[in-house]
This record gives C-alpha cells, sequence and structure tokens, in this order.
C-alpha cells in the first residue's frame, strides 16, 4: 500500500469522522470492529484502525493465547542461534495502551453472519460479541500426514514447528540429541503452504549446525513440489555446497505413510511414483495446511482458504467479514510482511467503508510490498523481494524502477544477515508497537 496515500487517507479521514462519522456502538458487548487473531495480519490491521480513524473507530482484538510467538526467525532457535522462543514473543500490552485496543484473551468458536456476532470462550465462560465488521486472521490448520493418530503427535514426537513455539523447543531438542550419523528428515506439502522459502531455510541452517556438531548425519529434504518454490539458484548452491555443507534434495516426493517411534522413524513416501523407504533419527513434517475450521464451519471457504476482494479483504462469500493473513486467498505468498499489508489494507477499506466512502475504495489501487530474508548458515543470509498490484481483482508483481520482480539477492552475505535484523525488528515494531 502506497504510504503517502494513506497519510493522505487517514488525515482526510480525521477531518470527516470529526464532522460525521457515528461509531457503531460503545456498548461494553459490542464494536465497530473485531478482530479474531492477533498474529501478524491481526495485529496489524488492530492498530491501523485505530490510528486512520482518529480512535474512532472501537476495535476489539481477540487471540487466544496469552502473548504472540513470531514465526519468523524461528529456525534460528531450533539450530540455537537463539537461545529461546523467549527473544521472539510478543506481548499486545502497547497495542491496547497506545492505540486503545481492547484487547480480549479468549477463542472464538462460532460466528452467525446474519447476527453479526460471535461466540468468544474466555476463562471467564462464554459470551457472545457483536460487530459492525469482522476481521478474521487466525492463520492456519495443519493436516495430519499419512499414518498418524493424532495432532497431539506434532506436540509430542514429530513436530512441525510451523507455528512457533513449544514444537520449535521440542525440535531443537531433538536436533541435539540425535546420534551423529543418523538423519534429520524434513518434508515440504504441495504449494500454497506458510512461508514458501522457509522450508529451504530450515533445511540449510540445520545443515550448516550438523556441519560442525554431528558432522556424519545429513538433512534428507522431501519435497512434494517439482522444484525449489522460492529462490531456487541461491538455495540450490547451498545444497551443492557453496557453504560447506550439503542437503540431500529431493524433489516430486509424496509421503504415503508415517511409521512414528521415538528416535527411530520409518518414512515411506513416492518419488515421481516410485516406492521409497527411508529412516529418520528425527522427523520434521511440514504437512499440507488450510484455513482453521472456524472459517469452513461459517462457509468462508473455496478449496482449503477463504476467497476475499482484494480491495477491501471482504469474503466474497459472506458480507461485512473479512479475512487477511494466511487465511486467505490473495495470490500472493503466505507470509507475515503480507499479512502485515493486507491488515493495512483491509484497516483503510474499513474505515472507508464506516464513513460511506465508497468513492475513494473504488478509485484506491494497493500496492503491497514483502521482503523475506533467509539465513543459510548463522552468519549469512540471502533475500527475496516482490512488490504487488492491484490489477482488475488481483495482485499481480510490479515492476518497480525498472526491477523485474520478485527480485533476489544474487548471493548470500552478512551484510544481507545484519539487514534481516534490522527488517524484522522494524516489521515487528510496526506490527506490535
Ligand atoms: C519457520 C518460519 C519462518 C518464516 N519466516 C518468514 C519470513 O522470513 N518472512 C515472512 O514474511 N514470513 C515468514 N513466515 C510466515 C509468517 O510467519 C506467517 O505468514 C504469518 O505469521 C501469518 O500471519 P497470520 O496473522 O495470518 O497468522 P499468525 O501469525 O499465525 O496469527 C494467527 C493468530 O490467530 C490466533 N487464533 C487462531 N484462531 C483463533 C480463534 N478462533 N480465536 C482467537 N485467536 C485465534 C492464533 O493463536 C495466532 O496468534 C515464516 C513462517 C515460518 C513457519
Amino acid at each position: 500500500m502506497k504510504r503517502r496515500q494513506f497519510i493522505q487517507t487517514s488525515a482526510q479521514l480525521g477531518a470527516a469522522l470529526g464532522a460525521s462519522f457515528m461509531p457503531f456502538a460503545a456498548r461494553a458487548a459490542s464494536y465497530d470492529v473485531i478482530v479474531v487473531g492477533g498474529g501478524m495480519a491481526g495485529a496489524t490491521v488492530a492498530k491501523y484502525l485505530r490510528m486512520w480513524s482518529n480512535n474512532q473507530i472501537s476495535v476489539a482484538l481477540i487471540e487466544k493465547d496469552a502473548t504472540y510467538v513470531s514465526n519468523i526467525m524461528s529456525n534460528e532457535v531450533i539450530t540455537g542461534k537463539r537461545p529461546s522462543v523467549s527473544s521472539l514473543t510478543y506481548t499486545y500490552g502497547t497495542l491496547s495502551s497506545r492505540y486503545g485496543i481492547n484487547r480480549l484473551q479468549g477463542e472464538v468458536t462460532g460466528i452467525d453472519a446474519i447476527n453479526k456476532s460471535v461466540t468468544y470462550a474466555s476463562a471467564a465462560g462464554s459470551s457472545v460479541l457483536t460487530y459492525g465488521r469482522l476481521v478474521l486472521a487466525p492463520g492456519l490448520d495443519f493436516d495430519l500426514m499419512p499414518g498418524m493418530a493424532s495432532a497431539s503427535q506434532y506436540d509430542t514426537v514429530i513436530p512441525h514447528a510451523w507455528k512457533a513455539g513449544s514444537q520449535t523447543s521440542l525440535l531443537r531438542a531433538q536436533l541435539t540429541q540425535m546420534a551423529d550419523g543418523t538423519n534429520f528428515v524434513m518434508t515440504i506439502p504441495l504449494s500454497p503452504y506458510r512461508c514458501p522459502p522457509g522450508p529451504y531455510e530450515r533445511a540449510c541452517v540445520v545443515a550448516d549446525w550438523l556441519k560442525t556438531n554431528k558432522p556424519n548425519s545429513k538433512v534428507i529434504l522431501l519435497d512434494a513440489n517439482a522444484t525449489i518454490q522460492a529462490q531456487a539458484v541461491n538455495f540450490q548452491n547451498a545444497f551443492n555446497g557453496a557453504y560447506g555443507y550439503r542437503v540431500d534434495y529431493r524433489p516430486g516426493c509424496t509421503v504415503t505413510n508415517l511409521q512414528i517411534a521415538a528416535g527411530a522413524h520409518t518414512v515411506n513416501y513416492t518419488q515421481n511414483g516410485t516406492p521409497q523407504t527411508l529412516r529418520a533419527a528425527v522427523l520434521n513434517p511440514i504437512p499440507p495446511q488450510r484455513a482453521p475450521s472456524l472459517l469452513v464451519n461459517s462457509g468462508l471457504i473455496d478449496g482449503r482458504f477463504a476467497p476475499v476482494n482484494l480491495l477491501t479483504y471482504e469474503s466474497t462469500l459472506k458480507s461485512s467479514i473479512h479475512v487477511i493473513g494466511d487465511a486467505c486467498i490473495s495470490g500472493m505468498p503466505k507470509a507475515g510482511h503480507i499479512g502485515n499489508q493486507e491488515g493495512k489494507t483491509c484497516a483503510n477499506a474499513i474505515v472507508n467503508l464506516l464513513k460511506g466512502n465508497q468513492y475513494a475504495l473504488a478509485e484506491s489501487s494497493p500496492v503491497l510490498n514483502s521482503a523475506c530474508f533467509t539465513p543459510v548458515t548463522s552468519t549469512k543470509a540471502t533475500w527475496l523481494s516482490a512488490v504487488y498490484q492491484y490489477s482488475n481483482g488481483t495482485m499481480v508483481p510490479s515492476a518497480q524502477n525498472g526491477y523485474a520482480q520478485p527480485r533476489v539477492a544474487t548471493s548470500a552475505s552478512t551484510d544481507n544477515y545484519a539487514d534481516m535484523n534490522k527488517w524484522f525488528s522494524t516489521l515487528m515494531g510496526d506490527t506490535f508497537a
């Protein structure tokens, strides 16, 4: 989204709201906007709704967890570069104190789109809250892999660690405890999945760690896709030994069964149709992903994710309900930086919708940008950036300043690593502070 456009919108809105805007309601259980999910997309939309309405729109942010743990950078916890997930943990205090967001801890368990209400379960019990607009930013759920008995196996024995937190710590512990000479096996689902470069990044930093700590062990990467899904040249170079380690990369692999036995798993899969078997001391399946069942049960899904109008992020299936972040179909990568930008686009749209300014929406043509830095060793990183422009109902890569999109770093460097840390703290500050 163009910064200048937002600043103008905000200034115009302030004047307009002061003159004519009537908040939807000030009752305790009723809000102009309820946001469900306080991750990258949800925290951003809540903050910018308040900022760009000059605090005129009442906003409740419902998040089930007490704090948010960033997925971004969580691969560094697995290798011990970061000591624990606590350095990736964000609280909601500033969103409440600085922006006046009503933060509620609990889980939204049902949506009544006709009466515009949600059922919300908290430590205090179950209650119903009503909204003028509902924004859903709940992230993703994960399928069971073939052979699994229950999702709890992800928490106890084969962590996907694709939602950062206790599974990230478990995967770290398993890596440090595996015997030298055994395999660390990862699986990648078919696209689209959360963070296209993320699995390849994880394979690289784990292989880099093994190089020093367990030199006879290796990373085997079973990819359901036919090719590497992002930064293909950079990752292929890394896998081939550019940084002193190798990754055994196997494309076109479909997992057919997992036999789970702590420390000695068996993975059955086909590669391009041929049955194969291998043993894994550590098994890190990244499962197929989909929008959470809350959206499925509410009739908001087409396939695995939620279709939306990309000017407003309003569902194309239910009015007054918006879906942002990984749960929606945007045509852009499922990424935290993109979720942050979708949150701003959605906030701008809702502010305009609530003051009846259809004209501003019709005229708007959002431009979103995204950067993704990728550590490939404990000191070097690459990056990818992309700019997307709204065009006829879709988001298309847009050449900016003469650069074709996406742009990719030509090699990994320590300078990129330093830039990565700056980018990360800026993004998280923009989202949570
Ligand atoms: C290893 C890894 C590395 C990554 N690296 C990058 C990167 O470098 N750059 C990048 O841009 N992206 C990266 N990503 C992707 C990024 O983390 C996600 O795309 C982003 O977090 C999605 O944001 P979201 O708001 O949609 O979901 P989330 O951030 O997952 O937030 C969803 C929130 O909703 C809450 N919630 C869900 N259901 C309910 C409910 N019913 N009631 C209340 N609360 C609910 C959840 O508890 C959660 O806090 C990475 C991901 C991984 C796994």
